[in-house]
């Protein structure tokens, strides 16, 4: 991972929930790459709370992102949800474990034995300690790229769709040495709440933000009402050094 990400590097993914054509995710990485991302996210395989619901392009939006990877040059960041896709993520550059499936042990072990940089998604309603058991399953197999990403809990609130935790940012900063990002589209919900929350992250020394961007949020197929466009992200991305900066970050 030291190749493709240096740690002291603020890292910045973005990209849409959903992978839906190639005009969408070519489109996206080359304006979110515009605007300073270091890497792509893109849903391939799409856990979805209703089997009736988009579950994504599967194989097929695993081409397409690895096709806007070339077309931008940005590595990329894709979901996978059992142990049976493995084979089609050979040209990923990281691989997500969403937070249904944090505590699915068997396929830790399986992408801990990769070796490639695993992108953990605290689980929605699990403790940090459960959180970092479930790193350690990575770590175990002997692969030390973990990046662990806080995207909200569940909380007896429902006006934002989970209640992002920031203050385990700054409580993991002491308890382990991976690298911590916040994922404020999940956390909120929300698209007015992801730049606000984005940085405040930052200024609770998050190592970087996942962000979802679709350049036609009421068309996406998958979490619209949370994706803020291109315009947006660029202009939230310009304030993040200021942040840390003003926070004594760097
Ligand atoms: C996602 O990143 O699109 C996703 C499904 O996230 P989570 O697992 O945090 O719900
Ligand atoms: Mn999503």
């Amino acid at each position: 991972m030291d190749t493709l990400w240096d740690k002291k590097e603020f890292l910045m993914i973005a990209g849409p929930c959903s992978v839906e054509s190639e005009e969408q995710i070519v489109g996206i990485a080359r304006a979110v790459k515009a605007a300073g991302a270091h890497m792509l996210r893109g849903g391939a395989f799409k856990p979805r709370t209703s089997p009736y619901d988009f579950q994504g392009l599967k194989e097929e939006g695993i081409r397409l992102l690895l096709e806007a990877k070339r077309e931008s040059g940005l590595p990329v960041v894709t979901e996978i949800t059992g142990v049976r896709e493995l084979d089609l993520f050979e040209d990923v550059d990281v691989i997500q474990i969403g937070s249904r499936n944090m505590q699915n042990y068997e396929l830790l072990k399986e992408v801990g034995r990769t070796g490639k940089p695993v992108l953990l998604k605290r689980g929605m309603a699990a403790t940090l300690r459960e959180f970092l058991l479930s790193a350690e399953y990575i770590l175990a197999e002997g692969n030390p790229h973990v990046i662990l990403c806080e995207r909200g809990i569940r909380t007896f609130d429902d006006y934002t769709r989970n209640t992002l935790d920031l203050a385990v940012i700054p409580l993991l900063r002491g308890m382990t040495d991976l690298p911590v990002i916040a994922d404020p589209s999940h956390g909120t919900g929300i698209a007015s709440l992801v730049p606000p929350m984005a940085l405040a992250a930052a200024a609770a020394g998050a190592d970087g933000l996942m962000i979802e961007v679709h350049n036609h949020p009421e068309q996406a197929l998958t979490d619209g009402e949370q994706a803020v466009t291109p315009e947006e992200y660029a202009a939230l991305a310009q304030k993040v050094q200021a942040v840390r900066k003003a926070a004594g970050i760097i």
